[in-house]
C-alpha cells in the first residue's frame, strides 16, 4: 500500500489510533487545529483519550472491531507497541497503518529487537536468549554478574525483569519470570541514560529532535531534559536512528533509548511511537513530537524539530502536585491527563520552560521542592 501523501490522494482527515491512553489523548489534542478528526479504539469506556475524539470500545485482540475502525477512518496507527500482529494486520487490510507492522513486530519482543539492532551494526549491551535454566547459566557463565534478567515480550517501566547480582538474586528472578520467554542482558554501568526521538515523513524526509537526557526512579521516567549532549553525540544517534527509519521504511514518529556509557551510546529499546521524554516537544519545540507525527502519517509536510527554549519535564506517577500552587513558578505548563490516580500509574507531567539553562535549573528546584518525593535529589543530580 502506497502511503498517503498530499500529492497522490485526497487529504487525510479522519485518523484511527489504536490506543486511547494519554499518548492517544495528546496526539488527538495536538491534531484537532489541523482539522483532524479522531477514533480511538481501547478497552476501557473512559480511557483518557477520549476528550479528544470518539471512543470505540472493545479489546485489542478483537480484529472485527479493528476492522470496524479501519473502515471509516483515512489512516491508522497506534499509541502503544503491544497490538496484537492479527488485529494490525486486521487494520492494513483495510487502510494504511503507519508506522507499519513490521516495525511494530520488531518492537514487541526484546531479543527480535536486539538482534535486528546488532545486524544494523547499532552497538548494544551483551545479551543471551534465555528459554530454561541451562540456558540461564549459560548466559551467566558469558556476560558474569551483575546482569539483567527480562521478559522478551510486554515488559514496561521496569516491570517484568530483575537485576541479578549474585546466585540468591538468580534463584528469587528465575522463580518469579522462569515461565516467561526471557533475555539476559549484560548489565551496563552507564553515566547517563538519554533517548533519540525522530520523525520520517511519507516522502521518505526525516527530522530530529535534541537527544534527552532521562533520568528513572523506580524504573519509571521521572525526569527528561533535552539539549544538554554535544553535536558529536547527537549525530552518532541520529546516524545509528536513520539506519532503522530506512531499514522499515518508517513513516511517523520512532524512539531509541539508549545507554550512555565512556562516551558510546548503546541501544536498549525502540519504541515505534511517540514517547514519554518527548512530551517537551509540545511546550518546547517548534513542532511538537505529536504534531509531526500526524504530519507524517497523514502526508504532510513535516515541522521543525528546533528546541525553542531551555526545557525540563517532570513526570507525574500516581500523584500530582497541588497544581495552583505549581502553576505559580514562571515558565510551567501543565498537563493532566485527566486519569484515575493509582501508584506507579503516568497521570500527568508538567515541562518548565526558561530562558537560560541557569534559570531552568533555578526554577527545576522549587518546583522539585512543591512536588517533594525524591524530585529534590534527583533534580540536584540533573
Ligand atoms: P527497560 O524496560 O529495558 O527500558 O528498563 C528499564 C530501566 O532499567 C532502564 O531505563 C534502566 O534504568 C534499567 N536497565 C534496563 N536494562 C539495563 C541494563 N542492561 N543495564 C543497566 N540498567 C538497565
Amino acid at each position: 500500500m502506497t502511503k498517503p501523501t498530499s500529492r497522490d490522494t485526497a487529504p487525510v482527515r479522519k485518523i484511527g489510533i489504536l490506543g486511547g491512553g494519554q499518548l492517544g489523548r495528546m496526539m488527538g489534542l495536538a491534531g484537532i487545529p489541523l482539522g483532524f478528526e479522531f477514533l480511538f479504539l481501547d478497552p476501557g469506556a473512559s480511557a483518557c483519550a477520549g476528550v479528544s475524539g470518539k471512543l470505540l470500545k472493545a479489546d485489542f485482540s478483537d480484529a472485527e472491531a479493528a476492522r470496524e475502525m479501519a473502515r471509516v477512518v483515512d489512516v491508522a496507527t497506534f499509541d502503544f507497541e503491544n497490538v496484537p500482529d492479527s488485529t494490525a494486520q486486521a487494520v492494513e487490510e483495510l487502510c494504511p497503518l503507519y508506522p507499519a507492522s513490521n516495525a511494530l513486530g520488531a518492537c514487541q519482543d526484546r531479543l527480535v529487537e536486539k538482534t535486528l539492532l546488532s545486524g544494523l551494526g547499532i552497538g548494544v549491551a551483551g545479551y543471551h536468549p534465555v528459554s530454561s535454566r541451562t540456558d540461564l547459566l549459560e548466559g551467566l557463565e558469558r556476560l558474569g554478574y551483575p546482569a539483567v534478567l527480562k521478559t522478551r515480550r510486554l515488559g514496561y517501566d521496569g516491570k517484568g525483569q530483575a537485576v541479578l547480582r549474585d546466585q540468591e538474586d538468580l534463584e528469587r528472578a528465575w522463580q518469579r519470570l522462569g515461565e516467561n520467554e526471557l533475555i539476559l542482558e549484560a548489565f551496563v554501568p552507564f553515566q547517563a541514560e538519554c533517548s533519540l526521538i525522530g520523525v520520517r515523513g511519507g516522502d521518505g524526509e526525516t527530522r530530529f529532535w535534541p537527544l534527552t537526557r532521562n533520568v528513572h526512579d523506580g524504573g519509571i521516567l521521572a525526569l527528561s531534559r533535552p539539549g544538554v549532549f554535544g553535536a558529536e553525540l547527537q549525530a552518532a544517534a541520529e546516524e545509528k536512528m536513520h539506519r532503522l527509519l530506512e531499514y522499515f521504511d518508517y513513516c511517523g514518529v520512532l524512539t531509541i533509548e539508549f545507554f550512555l556509557q565512556d562516551g558510546e551510546l548503546l541501544a536498549n529499546e525502540i519504541a515505534p511511537r511517540v514517547h514519554n521524554s518527548g512530551h517537551w516537544t509540545i511546550d518546547g519545540s517548534a513542532c511538537s513530537q505529536f504534531e509531526n507525527h500526524l504530519r507524517a502519517v497523514s502526508g504532510m509536510p513535516l515541522g521543525h524539530t528546533d528546541m525553542l527554549r531551555p526545557c525540563l519535564m517532570f513526570n507525574w506517577i500516581g500523584t500530582m502536585p497541588d497544581r495552583d500552587r505549581t502553576m505559580a513558578v514562571t515558565g510551567l505548563h501543565w498537563h493532566d491527563y485527566g486519569k484515575e490516580p493509582r501508584p506507579g500509574r503516568k497521570i500527568g507531567h508538567a515541562t518548565l520552560t526558561a530562558e537560560t539553562p541557569e534559570k531552568l535549573l533555578e526554577r527545576a528546584v522549587r518546583l522539585a521542592e512543591i512536588a517533594g518525593g525524591d524530585f529534590p535529589a534527583l533534580v540536584e543530580g540533573l
